[in-house]
């Protein structure tokens, strides 16, 4: 937390110029112009204040039957400037409100290059957790108050210049007293942008948490059991509970913020009274004429007002630099790789992935990141090109996480995944990525036109309609797709106007459509069949066997009626590899795997039938599902 060391001051020139480089990254243009009209701004408010003391010197001046043409011309020019100066403040509040859109664009820009870059395990650590909660909620908020921040402390700086300028002129015994009076105000603001900034840092696991509990009880998502369940009886009570002692936390810190913002308040006040009374005291000795005495006190008020805001607009600045701060920390995780899906990748086109003669496992154990178990020990195995293999073992094995290390998801922690001679960790990690089509068991629902849940597989080629089409027919999926109100245009969920859901396993045949339209060499299917009816599975079943030859398959199925069929099976049992082989060879066998058949099998067995593997297949055959 470099961001809370150093002093303020030491801090300021670095709050400053990082803020200012963050924004004008995001938004040259609007920046530009925004500086542009805050100097022409500042030029009218001196032109303001010259004219309003030739006003009053006129005044002062000319008898009531003598010319009054200066008087009149005096008067139409501060009209004039006066006009101006608001125009220019208009016109910078709009370009003020585009930037803040543009810095916050740029900010979720950055932080999606790294969410996209980052492995999987990253997102399963508290810290990139932590991180990322407040990058993303520092992305939403910030734009507004560095914004807000650099124009302040702009604009202030610049009219305290003209201001102090003017005051030079008219009563330099009152600069001194103003610069006096600004210092302690700074100090105060730094210490009360320092405990917010910790405030809130320390507040981001519960914050998150809560974040969690609104999603719950507010999407759709959670909508079906929140009713079953009545999840608010149990999950408003804590997330009251979670708000309160982020209210109380804030409470107490404002209660510490109001004292020391009311020292410098008064401290304000002592300053312009005793500005006043210098004037006066210049005004009853005969030193300055009540014209210039006015003046300068309106001067006095103004700049009073200036600084404060100059001061406002640097502890904003402070304050967020320490927020930006916590967003670098979250950009440096950005491994120096191209980012997924960054203009740089858009712009070269990604080369299809090389044919496949076999994919090899050696002696590969894995531990996940920040457990102390292994998961998987010492597998080897190999899948030929072409091949249909399946893996089984029961809950807990380690199916899906060996799977996940194939595709290059997490990093083993000992052994080596070779595509021909070429071990994994020689190949950049996202090419290696897009040699797999893979349907995750909890593979995601999105809320986008059917058209696009298909051609997330091979993005460049999303307008295909025809290649989407046959990648659904083959997973029997194009019947229900192109039946949707607005055909393959539909967007999947019903929150979205003419929107439509699918059915579990509708959206099942879906997902591996997408795995299907994909030009992945290997297609990894996780229970791909699970919420199908037998005879929906078997048919899909029999499409992937023709694929096989064009695709090399892995398989995970609990169904074993359903990896019958496989070229050869895997058996894991407790994170090793027990057995290998085809079906009628790994019954034969009689170990691990017919046990698991065997009893499988007798779930679906009628029992008064006599028993033996061929009647018991017969019926789980039958009743599957
Ligand atoms: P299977 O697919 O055979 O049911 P998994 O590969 O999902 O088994 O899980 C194997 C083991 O790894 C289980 O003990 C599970 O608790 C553990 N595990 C799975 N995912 C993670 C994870 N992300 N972090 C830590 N442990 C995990």
């Amino acid at each position: 937390m470099a961001g809370a060391t150093g002093s303020w001051w030491g801090r300021l020139p670095h709050a400053l110029t990082r803020s200012v480089g963050f924004v004008r990254a995001a938004a040259p243009r609007e920046f530009n112009a925004i500086v542009a009209l805050q100097a022409a701004g500042a030029v009218c408010l001196v032109g303001q204040l010259v004219l309003a003391r030739t006003v009053l010197q006129e005044v002062l001046d000319t008898d009531r039957a003598g010319d009054h043409g200066r008087l009149i011309a005096a008067l139409l020019a501060l009209g004039a400037v006066t006009a101006v100066s608001a125009l220019c403040a208009g016109l910078a509040g709009e370009r003020r409100r585009l930037m803040v859109e543009l810095v916050r664009r740029h900010a979720s820009r950055r932080i999606l290059d790294v969410t996209a870059a980052v492995d999987l395990a990253s997102f399963e650590s508290v810290p990139f957790n932590d991180g990322l909660a407040r990058a993303k909620q520092h992305a939403e908020s910030r734009p507004q108050e560095i914004v807000a921040g650099i124009i302040q402390v702009g604009q202030s700086a610049l009219t305290s210049a003209g201001l102090a300028v003017t005051l030079a002129t008219i009563a330099p015994e009152l600069l001194p007293v103003l610069v006096l009076g600004v210092a302690p105000t700074i100090l105060f603001l730094r210490r009360n942008s320092r405990d917010l900034h910790a405030l809130e840092r320390r507040l981001t696991p519960s914050d998150r948490e809560r974040w969690y509990l609104e999603d719950v009880l507010s999407t759709t998502a959670g909508a079906k059991e929140s009713r079953t369940y009545r999840l608010p009886a149990i999950l408003r009570p804590r997330h009251e509970a979670l708000f309160e002692s982020r209210i109380a936390a804030h409470r107490d810190l404002a209660r510490r913020r109001s004292v020391r913002i009311g020292f410098v308040s008064v401290l304000g006040a002592l300053v312009v009274v005793g500005g006043l009374g210098l004037l006066a005291a210049l005004v009853v000795d005969g030193r300055m004429t009540p014209a210039d005495a006015a003046t300068a006190a309106v001067v006095v008020q103004q700049l009073t007002v200036r600084t404060r805001m100059a001061s406002a607009g640097a502890g904003l600045l402070y304050e967020n630099s320490l927020f930006l701060d916590d967003v670098d920390e979250f950009l440096a995780l950005l491994p120096p790789v191209r980012p997924v899906g960054s203009a740089t990748t858009d712009a070269r086109p990604p080369s299809p992935p090389p044919e496949l003669h076999a994919l090899t496992v050696s002696h590969l154990d894995f531990t996940y990141p920040g457990t102390d178990r292994p998961v998987l020990r010492d597998i080897s195995l190999r899948i030929a090109a072409g091949e249909i293999v399946a893996l089984v073992g029961e809950n807990g094995s380690g199916k899906t996480t060996l799977t996940k290390l194939l595709c290059g998801l997490y990093v083993p922690t000992a052994g080596t995944i070779r595509w021909d001679d070429q071990p994994a960790a020689d190949v950049d990690p996202e090419d290696w990525r897009r040699r797999f089509g893979v349907v995750f068991q909890d593979f995601m629902r999105y809320e986008l036109p059917a058209r696009l849940n298909v051609a997330i597989g091979r993005h460049q080629a999303q307008h295909d309609l025809d290649a989407v089409r046959a990648a659904a027919r083959l997973a029997d999926a194009d019947g229900f797709l192109g039946g949707l109100p607005d055909g393959y245009e539909t967007i999947l969920s019903r929150a979205y106007a003419g929107g439509a859901d699918l059915s579990l396993g509708q959206w099942q045949r879906l997902a591996l459509a997408r795995a299907f339209f994909s030009d992945a060499p290997v297609l990894v299917l996780d229970e791909p069949t699970a919420a199908l009816d037998p005879r929906v599975e078997q048919e899909l079943l029999v499409r992937v066997r023709a694929l096989a030859g064009a695709k090399t398959v892995l398989l995970i199925s609990h169904r074993l009626s359903s990896v019958r069929f496989a070229d050869r099976i895997y058996v894991l049992h407790q994170g090793v590899l027990v057995e290998e082989g085809h079906h009628d060879e790994l019954v034969a066998r009689a170990g691990h795997y017919a046990e698991l058949f065997d009893l499988q099998a007798s779930a679906y067995r009628v029992s008064a039938r006599p028993s033996g593997y061929g009647r018991a297949v017969e019926g789980f055959d039958e009743g599957a599902g």
